[in-house]
């Protein structure tokens, strides 16, 4: 920004050139420039989304996989959302938690899944 006066530069923010002591015109912002929020990494939504699915497919017996799936990716996503916007909020803290439920509760149906199937294909052979 440049003194209209004096034509001497002025720094972002003075009220006065330094220069002439002209008074320093502001021009307003452009109201018209878009304003960005600084867009966390990981959309919060998107976790509890991750969350929601996994809780959901962890009891479903054939899909508990499913449950784990859904249940890791939520926890990486709560991860790299910890990473890059620190203190998590309600949506990735919930987001979170139930991943990790998810995940758990999944692989715990899911082996006993498999249990219950190899015993089933011994017993039938
Ligand atoms: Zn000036």
């Amino acid at each position: 920004m440049y003194c209209d006066r004096c034509g001497a530069e002025i720094p972002a923010g003075a009220a006065f050139c330094a220069n002439c002591g002209a008074p320093v015109s502001q021009a307003p912002a452009d109201p018209y420039a878009p304003v960005y929020p600084a867009a966390p990494a990981v959309k919060p939504s998107s976790i509890l989304t991750m969350g929601i699915l996994a809780v959901s497919f962890c009891c479903t017996v054939y899909f508990a996989f499913l449950g784990i799936i859904f249940g890791a990716i939520g926890k990486s996503k709560a991860k790299a959302y910890a990473a890059s916007c620190g203190e998590p909020s309600g949506q990735v803290k919930a987001g979170s938690i139930m991943s990790k439920i998810g995940f758990i509760v999944g692989i715990v149906v899911t082996a006993i899944l498999v249990v219950v199937l190899a015993v089933a294909i011994i017993e039938n052979m």
